[in-house]
């Protein structure tokens, strides 16, 4: 079984609020199609929709006050809109998928994740369906509420699923030295091992706040499904094909997390 988490910044267009990416999506979705059937869980971020409205209330922080709690539900219906856009692409083209609502099911303390039963989710994997997951508005036992980040879903349920393989799609080739956005000699790291992972993350956190950014809280996630023996692969998902391969096991341009 494998995890495919899709960035944000791929199925929306990032700096208009409320915006789906529909060319990407459709490719996206024709190159799960083109790999269909396989035992497969999607989750995405939320990009142009779910962030906005989320960091205007806060959400992020924790319950402070009552004017946040439109803001909660805001921000989840956003998601729900999002995510509709991709499970109806998915089965305009046949694809058998089936939105699961991650605030529905899980809570987290202090932003993280504990105890989470995802049995559902597994079975329908096994029935042939394609659960499609996304990063959500969520209650959190110690904040009132927290944002659970698709990354995070991502990897927890690779980890508790015992998945095969984990990969992240995004809109850079993979891991780079720096961000490659801002910095043009930045080199792609092909294969990162646990152990350099960790002297990546403390250059990242002392020299540079870009990589602070979202590459940065990917990796660091991705180390918890790593640890559990689930290859990790980071490549970009706005190239054609790019998925595809990468679903098939074959050979892409990307980062390997290793152990
Ligand atoms: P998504 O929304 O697709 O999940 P993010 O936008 O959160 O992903 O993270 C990917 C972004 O991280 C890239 O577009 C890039 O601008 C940024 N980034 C920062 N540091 C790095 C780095 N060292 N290597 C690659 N990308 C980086």
């Amino acid at each position: 079984m494998q995890v495919l988490k899709l960035g944000g910044s791929v199925i929306t267009v990032k700096d208009e609020p409320m915006t789906v990416d529909r060319e990407n999506v459709r490719r996206l979705c024709e190159e799960v199609k083109a790999a269909w059937p396989m035992p497969l869980i999607i989750v995405h971020g939320g990009g142009s929709f779910g962030h906005p409205v989320a960091s205007k209330y806060g959400i992020a922080d924790g319950f402070t006050s009552e004017r946040q709690v439109p803001g909660y539900a805001r921000t989840h219906q956003a998601m729900v809109v999002l995510n509709s856009v991709f499970v109806d692409a998915l089965l305009d083209l046949g694809v058998p998928s089936v939105s699961v609502t991650p605030s529905s099911f899980i809570a987290t303390s202090d932003g993280r994740i504990n105890a989470v039963d995802f049995w559902i989710v597994g079975r329908l994997v096994v029935r042939g369906i394609l659960p499609v997951l996304y990063g959500d508005a969520v209650l959190d036992r110690r904040r009132g509420f927290s944002i659970l980040s698709g990354d995070q879903l991502a990897v927890r349920l690779a980890t508790e699923l015992g998945a095969s393989r984990l990969v992240f799609g995004v809109d850079v080739d993979g891991v780079f030295t720096s961000n490659p956005k801002l910095v043009p000699g930045a080199r792609l790291i092909e294969r990162l091992p646990l152990k350099k992972l960790e002297g990546f993350i403390e250059i990242g956190r002392a020299l540079t706040t870009d990589v602070t950014g979202g590459m940065l809280g990917k990796v660091s996630e991705a180390m918890e499904a790593v640890e559990a023996g689930v290859e990790v692969q980071i490549v970009n998902a706005t190239k054609r094909d790019v998925i595809l391969k990468a679903l098939r096991g074959e050979p892409v341009t990307g980062t390997i997390l290793t152990r």
